[in-house]
């Protein structure tokens, strides 16, 4: 959305309004920055907003009127009007006991976390109203708190976890007092509800420098609040594939994946059971072995309690699981087909598995030149396999469960499960066997090897 529906609403609302532009959006706006919306701000209550601008024939919904927010419909997109307000005494760490409205503009900017978040600029023209100084710091690429950082963080204990976020999604760099004050305020931080903090953990991964985010959380402390199962990563040491420890191995593999939160996510945890598989063989060679399961019970466990989506869930957890499988050239087809197979049953789609490969190698620093060339080569036959459509899953045998038990004449049962499992092992190796007459062949061939092991197995 443009700037002429502010306009309308401004003339709606009336000089004395002092509509504003707030917020992030002024950050966004003079970074140049895409924003997703507008948060305006005024010197009227809230029912005179609500009154002039259903006046006005817009629709209005009340949507936080203690807190002095009404939404405006303008042009089908909800806007956010609140008054200008103060924020009384934090006691819990987390929300003001109370708010109070129509205060003047530079006391509604005092009360926002960072200097960069506490600019506003006149709906309509006129001068940016900076009072802190976050115009400069946008151009230095700092972020300060609003204040003494140490007050403030004893406020809301998010805030410590909004700078880290900030640092990441804009590549800025933390201003000193306000970094020195994250770790005295751990206590405060720590009362924070969880569903906040995933929000902010989320849009720190899916920032364009996530890595910075990261290693902010882990200078500060706040990993140990949070993601306290990822610390045993720093340092600990890997083998001649890597040339970094874990933890900067993650780091690297995080900033190297597709900006979105399932791979962001599987980025962070694909390696977390590194450190606790992590064994030294007789010729001084490190290994993880099952490091994988490891790291999908660390992953699951921490993403439940950070009660994420299970949407998300899975995807990471699919992500994990096939991390560790490195096809290569020496495979035959019918491996990759059932590798195609297992992708399919976990419900990842090949690109996704074959971006977070390509990451998951980039990250390793090493021989990139010949790991690309092999990817590339891998990923071009998985993707020429599977657009031959061939039979991954049960469902997509010529023959189904009725079909089969109609062939045998026998009726439904585990053996019915085991037949379709084996068909399935046949047609991955030989598509061409999937057709119905095919494949009543060979269903009637397993039937015969398996009456012959019943029979050797049978005492009598
Ligand atoms: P985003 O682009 O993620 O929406 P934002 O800066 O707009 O970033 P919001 O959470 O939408 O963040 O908050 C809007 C504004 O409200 C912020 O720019 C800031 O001025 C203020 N604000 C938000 N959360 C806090 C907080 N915990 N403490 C103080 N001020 C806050
Ligand atoms: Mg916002």
């Amino acid at each position: 959305m443009t700037w002429g529906p502010l306009l309308r609403l401004k003339e709606v609302l009336g000089p004395e309004a002092e509509l504003m532009v707030v917020g992030g959006a002024v950050r966004d706006e003079l970074l140049g920055r895409p924003h997703a919306d507008w948060d305006l701000a005024t010197r009227l209550l809230p029912q005179t907003v609500m009154e002039r601008a259903r006046g006005a024939g817009l629709r209005v919904i009340p949507t936080g009127l203690r807190h002095g927010t009404v939404t405006v419909l303008l042009e089908d997109r909800p806007v956010e009007v609140t008054t200008f307000r103060s924020d009384g005494a934090y006691l819990d760490g987390r929300r003001p006991e109370s708010v109070r409205l129509g205060v003047a503009l530079a006391e509604d900017l005092s009360r926002r976390d960072f200097t960069i978040n506490a600019m506003a600029l006149p709906v309509g023209g006129g001068d940016l109203v900076d009072p802190f100084g976050g115009r400069a710091d946008l151009a230095a690429g700092t972020i300060r708190a609003v204040g003494d950082p140490l007050q403030r963080f004893a406020e809301d204990g998010l805030r410590p976890l909004r700078a880290c976020r900030f640092a990441a999604q804009l590549g800025f760099a933390v201003e000193a007092a306000t970094l020195a004050a994250i770790p005295l305020r751990h206590a405060v931080a720590r009362k924070v509800a969880v569903e906040r903090v995933f929000v902010e953990l989320d849009k720190l991964l899916r920032g364009r420098e996530p890595h910075r985010g990261l290693a902010l959380l882990a200078d500060s402390g706040l990993l140990d609040l949070w993601l306290a199962e990822l610390r045993p990563m720093i340092g600990c040491g890997q083998n001649r594939h890597h040339r970094y420890d874990v933890w900067s191995h993650t780091l690297a593999v995080v900033r190297e994946v597709p900006a979105d939160s399932g791979l962001r996510w599987a980025a962070l945890l694909h390696d977390a059971g590194k450190p606790g598989t992590r064994s030294t063989g007789p010729d001084g060679e490190v290994h993880f072995y099952g490091h994988e399961a490891r790291s999908l019970d660390l992953a699951e466990g921490l993403l439940e309690r950070l009660k994420t989506s299970l949407g998300l869930r899975k995807e990471v957890a699919a992500l994990i699981r096939h991390h560790g499988t490195h096809p290569t050239e020496a495979w035959s087809d019918a491996a990759c087909r059932r590798f195609l197979g297992r992708l399919a049953e976990d419900g990842l789609p090949l690109d996704r598995w074959a971006a977070f490969r390509l990451a998951d190698q980039r990250g390793k620093g090493l021989d990139l030149e010949d790991r690309l060339g092999e990817h590339r080569g891998l990923v071009t036959r998985l993707e020429a396999l599977a657009a031959a459509a061939p039979p991954l899953a049960v469902r997509d045998l010529a023959l189904d469960g009725a079909a089969l038990m109609k062939l045998t004449g026998r009726r439904g049962g585990p053996w019915l499960g085991e037949l379709q499992r084996q068909l399935l092992v046949a047609v991955m190796d030989d598509p061409g066997l999937n057709g119905p007459e095919a494949l009543a062949e060979v269903a009637r061939k397993l039937m015969l090897a398996q009456e012959g092991e019943g029979e050797e197995g049978d005492p009598r």
